[in-house]
């Protein structure tokens, strides 16, 4: 669904009606830099086109977007010669996401930079673990769940 544009600050931003620090571009998206960094070099990639997130993009969009990730990565590693990267995207306001125009951060990385991404979960029970996948294998084939039931009596 490609929602209206007018408020929307990236929309502002791939139109140039607003400024933005950009660092590549191509026919479908724009790279730049975002405001509030993380780390220094911190980079937004957004489609041109307005979708709202993960659930709206399509998967040719997406694949546009995953390419222009793939060379900003590359641009900053030349540039920057950080110590990793970090490719973190946020659907719906419960993932973190406050601009509601799809984006993707690629931030990069240096040993003992402090910033903290990650987490750090307990191990779940194998009885979770199978829950979870039967829910999701209903979702696709409904003979799945009955199959991964059976799989996972002989783990290896
Ligand atoms: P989200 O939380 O939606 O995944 O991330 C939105 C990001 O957009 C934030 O990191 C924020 O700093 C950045 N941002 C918000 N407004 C602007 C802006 O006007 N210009 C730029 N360059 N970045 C912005
Ligand atoms: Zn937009």
């Amino acid at each position: 669904m490609v929602t209206g544009t007018s408020g929307c600050v990236f929309c502002g931003i791939v139109a140039g009606r607003l400024p933005s620090r950009r660092i590549l571009e191509d026919e479908h998206t724009v790279a730049f830099l975002d405001i509030r960094p993380a780390a220094p070099g911190h980079t937004l990639v957004v489609p041109r086109e307005h979708v709202r997130d993960l659930w709206d993009v399509s998967a040719t969009v997406h694949g546009q977007v995953a390419a222009m990730v793939h060379r900003v990565a590359g641009l900053l590693a030349t540039a920057l010669t950080p110590d990793g990267i970090n490719v973190k995207h946020n659907s719906g306001s419960a993932a973190g996401q406050d601009v509601f125009h799809f984006h993707t951060h690629v931030v990069p990385r240096w040993q003992h930079d402090g910033l903290d991404l990650t987490w750090r979960s307990p191990r779940a029970s194998p009885d979770r673990l199978d829950d979870v996948l039967k829910r999701i294998r209903r979702a696709t084939e409904p003979d799945q769940a009955l199959r991964v039931s059976t799989m996972n009596a002989h783990p290896h």
